[in-house]
């Protein structure tokens, strides 16, 4: 079968490489519709490293049942997505009193590194049981494969707490800051503010309803302009999500005292961290990364029963052959794309 394999920095080689076997157990699955991950560019942009050379990525999918293994309730044809990566099952005791580490239900991630598991950018992938998801038939492929990265913002709003009456700064206007503010909207927050240094990405946030206001990163009166929006102390709420050193420390600034600030944003590098501000402020950190497998769940019904649209984000399709345009384009800080998918041939 055809797979595209990190091969160097920035390149990606479609290779012919063995189709995953069946064993009675795992779910085999052909590809139809995989998304680009924001993580995926920085496994493109490090792919001559030992840690991603060799990578075939892929874990935001849509597809159909080849052979269904251990899961009796799937037939071949069946549409399916799964869960790639998560922190824990979100059920057992340990993930109910948040110790995820302790999670006696967790798997490794399928398509992050060169040593993990494979993922599904290649015409078919190997899935473990406990983890297929039958897609609804009320749910396009691209609304499922949608479903992975509009749970990790889900499970920081929700475990923040954003609710009715807060004001809510994000930074970042990319798929991930995009479903925060989203969120944010949908658990009641009174005002939702964006941060972003790409026009056309903010503007499209607000026309969408995502977002209350906008404000250009790269404005020299920001910081003014950011406190005078949020009534004068700073927000209560700051998420940031783009993993630049600068937005990270503004969201310090321009946030209240004790307030809880997500760090979303994926830095490659190490960042200076103007830790002074946040030793005034006492900011509450925290840092988040992933879902458990029932925040998945409770975001697939959301989507399933049209209560919340991740269809808005689709922004175009690619192929294999055509993905290194499609990392391009997206790694183009002026980029009109938000998420791009690969459309697999349908026979
Ligand atoms: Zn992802
Ligand atoms: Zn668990």
């Amino acid at each position: 079968m055809k797979a595209a394999v990190v091969a160097g920095a920035k390149n990606i080689e479609v290779q012919e490489i063995n189709k995953p076997v069946s064993d009675g157990k795992n779910v085999i699955v052909k590809s139809q519709t995989v998304g680009i991950c924001g993580g995926d560019i920085h496994v493109w942009e490090l792919g001559d490293t030992p840690t991603y050379k060799g990578t075939i990525m892929g874990h935001e999918h849509a597809g159909v049942v080849v052979d269904p293994g251990a899961r009796t309730d799937l037939k071949a044809g069946d549409r399916v997505t799964t869960i790639p990566v998560s922190v824990g099952c979100g059920m057992c005791t340990a993930c109910l009193e948040h110790r995820y580490d302790e999670c006696t239900n967790r798997i490794t991630g399928m398509g992050l590194s060169a040593a993990g598991l494979p993922g599904s950018y290649a015409e078919y992938f190997s899935a473990d049981p406990q983890l297929v998801r039958k897609i609804p038939d009320t749910m396009t492929n691209e609304e499922a494969a949608m479903i992975e990265p509009c749970a990790t913002p889900y499970s920081v709003v929700k475990d923040m707490g954003i609710k009715r009456g807060d004001k809510v700064l994000v930074f970042g206007g990319g798929i991930i800051g995009s479903f925060s503010a989203q969120w944010s909207k949908y658990f009641g927050a009174d005002y939702v503010a964006m941060v972003e240094v790409n026009e056309y990405r903010g503007k499209k946030n607000l026309d969408e309803g995502n977002i209350d206001e906008l404000f250009d990163g790269k404005d020299p009166d920001l910081l003014k302009k950011l406190l005078k929006a949020s009534g004068g102390k700073g927000f209560d709420y700051v998420l940031e999500c783009t993993g630049h050193a600068e937005p990270l420390n503004m969201a310090m600034m321009a946030s209240k005292m004790y307030a809880r600030i997500a760090i979303i944003g994926v830095a490659v590098k190490p960042i200076p961290f103007n830790n002074i501000v946040a030793l005034f402020k006492r900011a509450r950190l925290q840092a988040y990364l992933g879902y458990t497998n029932a925040e998945f769940d409770e975001v697939m019904k959301l989507v399933a029963e049209k209560k919340f649209d991740v269809s808005r984000h689709y922004s175009g399709g690619c192929t294999l052959e055509t993905l290194n345009e499609a990392f391009e384009e997206l790694h183009s800080p002026t980029s009109h794309k938000v998420k791009m998918m690969i459309q697999f041939p349908r026979d």
